[in-house]
């Protein structure tokens, strides 16, 4: 793996059988307990797509700077990035100018995931899954409905994966919801006007 997290250590020195300390295995407690994904469009330096699920109580990140497709068909690159705090599904609103990743983002799609990645039948843990590079889970966002598959293509530095949308009744090739759909579903706000609103340049 080319990414490391305070948490995948606390998962690597403990033995949930032995110890009374939380797995976390379950996500946080508390509300709706299917854990969470959150897509936000970040323009930055070069438009792209951050697409986060939560795991553990962090947000496993990637960068896919086409953004998601609704088009099985479409192999979507996603470049692995820093684990993010959970806090960050709702952030949106502008980055300043000579910070990490400056510029506006936005809440693009959010909702519950689940994980559904099976291997020879059996289910699979989802740091179990990213560890392996074989991720598939199902969305139930707002813009974004139904399976989603995560393959890892590259190891180390070539690290980066690849965001396939499954064969099913959430797909739809036509649709380009990145084209036709660009307001953040947490505002009803568009990059555009968060930025203005929020007082970045662009
Ligand atoms: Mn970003």
């Amino acid at each position: 793996m080319g990414r490391q997290s305070g948490l995948e250590d606390y998962e690597r020195k403990r033995n949930p059988d032995k110890t009374p300390e939380p797995s976390g295995k379950n996500g946080r407690k508390g509300g709706d307990d299917r854990p969470i994904f959150v897509i936000q469009e970040h323009d930055a330096s070069t438009l792209h797509y951050d697409f986060r699920l939560e795991v553990e109580g962090v947000l496993k990140s990637w960068a896919v700077p086409k953004g998601p497709s609704t088009d099985p068909s479409e192999k979507r690159l996603a470049m692995p990035t820093e684990d993010h705090p959970y806090d960050y599904k709702d952030f949106e609103g502008v980055i300043p100018e000579g910070e990490y990743g400056a510029g506006t983002v936005i809440v693009w799609d959010t909702g519950p995931y689940e994980n559904v990645t099976e291997q020879d039948g059996e289910p699979v843990a989802m740091t179990d899954a990213i560890d392996r590079g074989h991720v598939h889970i199902v969305l139930h966002g707002e813009k974004l409905q139904g399976g989603y598959a995560l393959r890892r293509i590259g190891k180390g530095k070539d690290e980066r994966w690849l965001l396939i949308k499954t064969r099913d009744e959430g797909a739809d090739a036509r649709r380009k919801p990145v084209n036709t759909e660009p307001e953040s579903v947490k505002t009803g706000r568009t990059l555009d006007q968060v930025a203005e609103e929020e007082g970045g340049e662009r």
